[in-house]
């Protein structure tokens, strides 16, 4: 293979990209990653987000491990939390192995796109700041430029705070609707925020509730507030690459998870993926459909339990999350691919039919990093 051949553009220094271009990096590929902003990060703001730990046995420092990524940026296991539903009665959910890793997301030393853009350039990844393509390059690609349209917003503040560390979770419609509001507290900062999956356009009046609500049960000083926010975006897409060389990785493939919006695995999962294709010559398409797509068909049947479930369902639910010892293994069996989920997410897909669509255009010949030029081709799932 010419050295020519060995260099493989990647369109997007998020999480995505940079797992594909550190694995590429130490195959002996030259990945050149080309980033529309002068840093990492800058979808965030300093903002508290969560390696979920409860879709695997594994844990979730073993996949990292298992995908390249050392740990340098802040990583601290929370082992369950304190979590309300409507009635405001406190629930503590307790779990015996981290039920999430609490990361920084954001330009700041020590954040999770720092420690990844550090481990990239140690790899010798070339990266282009300042530098949004429109079009992409030739020869293969990888296009990890994050979610194309808004299925989930969020609307929060970070802080600092004298609190001690901690995870708080609310469920009620009326803050969050068909989703949950957060607080997390690390080592003197914290990050509150409340999610929608309906009804955006009030995101101000839910958040401003979320907030007032979250003050009557903690106890918390808030200062040096600022604000952040964000949406995210799933679809099912069976087909991931185009022209045979343009691989799309991360958010900008769906690859979401639509229950409750933690997508950070799939995209750092695709990276590595999209970088296996190019090394050992599959399939990424069928390494996608092996290793992302059942747990988004899950993640789609479970947000469609999860919305119907209203007010006293999310009451009954946290009730029934208190009762056991470990709650991550409740998690763990909701997140298999069993026949039951396979069959709720056939009526799932149904009815999200309409949302799920991917109106990227697919089209041979079109080199556009991202256009809704054309008709879309048929997809099967
Ligand atoms: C507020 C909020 C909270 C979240 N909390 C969690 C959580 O707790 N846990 C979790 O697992 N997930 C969470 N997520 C989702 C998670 O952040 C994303 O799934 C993840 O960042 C997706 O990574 P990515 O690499 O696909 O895309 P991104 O992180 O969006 O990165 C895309 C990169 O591409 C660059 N780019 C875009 N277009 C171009 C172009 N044309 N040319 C060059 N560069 C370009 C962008 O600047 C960016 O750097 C949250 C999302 C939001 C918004």
């Amino acid at each position: 293979m010419s050295n020519t051949d060995r260099t493989i553009h990647i369109v997007g220094a998020g999480p995505a990209g940079l797992v594909a271009a550190i694995n590429l990096a130490k195959a002996g590929f030259n990945p050149i990653v080309h980033e529309q902003h002068e840093d990492v990060g800058k979808r965030f703001n300093g903002d508290f987000q969560g390696l979920e730990n409860w879709t695997t046995e594994e844990d979730v420092t073993e996949f990292l491990d298992s995908i390249g990524i050392e740990i340098n940026f802040r990583c601290v296991p929370y082992f369950g939390g304190d979590f309300y539903g409507p009635n405001l009665k406190k629930i503590p959910i307790k779990t015996q192995k981290p039920l999430f890793y609490l990361i920084e997301r954001g330009v700041n030393e020590g954040s999770f796109d720092q420690g990844l853009k550090q481990q990239a350039l140690k790899a010798g990844v070339k990266i282009s700041w300042n530098d949004k393509l429109e079009t992409t390059p030739p020869g293969k690609v990888i296009v990890g430029t994050g979610p194309k349209a808004a299925d989930a917003i969020a609307k929060g503040i970070v802080f600092k705070t004298s609190h001690p560390d901690m995870c708080v979770g609310f469920v009620d419609n009326r803050i969050a609707p068909r989703a949950y509001a957060y607080l997390l507290v690390n080592n003197g900062s914290a990050t509150f925020a409340t999610c929608l999956f309906e009804d955006f356009k009030n995101e101000k009046m839910y958040f401003e509730k979320a907030l007032q609500t979250m003050q009557k049960v903690v106890d918390i000083e808030i200062s040096q507030p600022k604000e952040f926010g964000g949406f995210a975006n799933f679809y099912l897409n069976p087909f991931v690459t185009k022209n045979g060389r343009i691989l799309y990785v991360g958010e900008n493939a769906g690859f979401q998870d639509a229950l409750w919006g933690f997508g950070i695995r799939y995209a750092l999962m695709s990276g590595f993926l999209a970088a296996q294709s190019i090394i050992t010559g599959k399939s990424y398409d069928e390494l996608c459909k092996q290793h992302i797509h059942p747990f988004l068909k899950v993640s789609l049947a479970n947000r469609m339990i999860f919305a119907h479930l209203g007010n006293r369902g999310y009451q009954w639910l946290l009730n029934k999350f208190s009762r056991v010892k470990d709650a991550r293994l409740i998690l763990q069996r909701h997140n298999k691919y069993s026949l039951l989920k396979k069959t709720l997410f056939l009526i799932a897909y149904r009815w999200y039919r309409t949302r799920l669509i991917d109106k990227q255009c697919m089209h041979q010949n079109c080199n556009c990093v991202w256009c809704r030029c054309g008709k879309e081709v048929s997809k099967s799932l």
